[in-house]
């Protein structure tokens, strides 16, 4: 596991290279912005770790970049204070989760690992099963190139099951993710909304293999296998 540590603070950037090489990752430092956006783009990391007060480019206009050149790898946000603004445009530009300074190591060692557990397709901006695709931070769904609009709940519901291709989930799972736990939703609603979606992802392409398939008396799943 090799990690990208972004920090302008020698001591804090030392530190944590030190800590990181103890656990046995391998860890490079830039001490700016431009030099790790630099090593971002072409070198191979699992892991950024972001400095978000940095001089020059700061850690949001790094990771907005880091993102624009389609690179996935995740990104963990330092923050000076615990702002919610703060955390809110560091997520926004596309990290994954972030981190109030100062820290203790074993939570960032924590976030590691948690970051090192979730699946790619996860960390990763877009989900896509044949030629249908969501971006998960705008939100855009395309079917082989054309853009979909959907409704909050339609995305939600897309999305959970894009997250679990060729997995049949029950309409009781379907309606716990997707609706909060005061919402006294009927399994009638969930299949109102899931016929809303097919006409709009899979009504418009005929030729073409429906997504949306329907387990009969349990719920549903989205694959291009029949
Ligand atoms: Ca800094």
């Amino acid at each position: 596991m090799r990690i990208l540590v972004i920090e302008d603070e020698h001591r804090i950037a030392n530190s944590i290279k030190k800590g990181l090489e103890q656990e046995t990752y391998a860890a490079d430092v830039a001490y700016d912005g431009e030099s790790g956006l630099d090593l971002a783009a072409t070198e191979d990391y699992d892991l950024i770790i972001l400095d978000r007060l940095l001089p020059g480019m700061d850690g949001v206009e790094i990771c907005r970049k880091i993102r624009l050149e389609k690179i996935h790898t995740p990104v963990i946000m330092l923050t000076a204070k615990d702002q919610l603004q703060d955390k809110v445009d560091g997520l926004d530009s596309g990290a994954d989760d972030y981190l109030v300074k100062p820290f203790a190591f074993a939570e960032l060692l924590a976030r590691i690992r948690a970051l090192k557990r979730r699946p790619k397709t996860v960390i990763g901006e877009v989900l896509k099963i044949a030629d249908l695709q969501i971006n998960t931070r705008t939100f855009e769904v395309k079917r082989n190139q054309k853009i979909i609009n959907l409704s909050q709940k339609e995305l939600a519901i897309l999305e959970y099951l894009m997250r679990h291709p060729h997995i049949t989930l029950s309409k009781d799972q379907i309606i716990a993710h997707v609706w909060d736990y005061d919402a006294d939703i009927l399994p009638n609603t969930l299949e109102v909304f899931i016929k809303k979606l097919r006409q709009k992802i899979d009504k418009p392409f005929p030729k073409k293999q429906s997504l949306i398939q329907t387990v009969r008396g349990f719920g549903y799943k989205i694959s291009d296998k029949t």
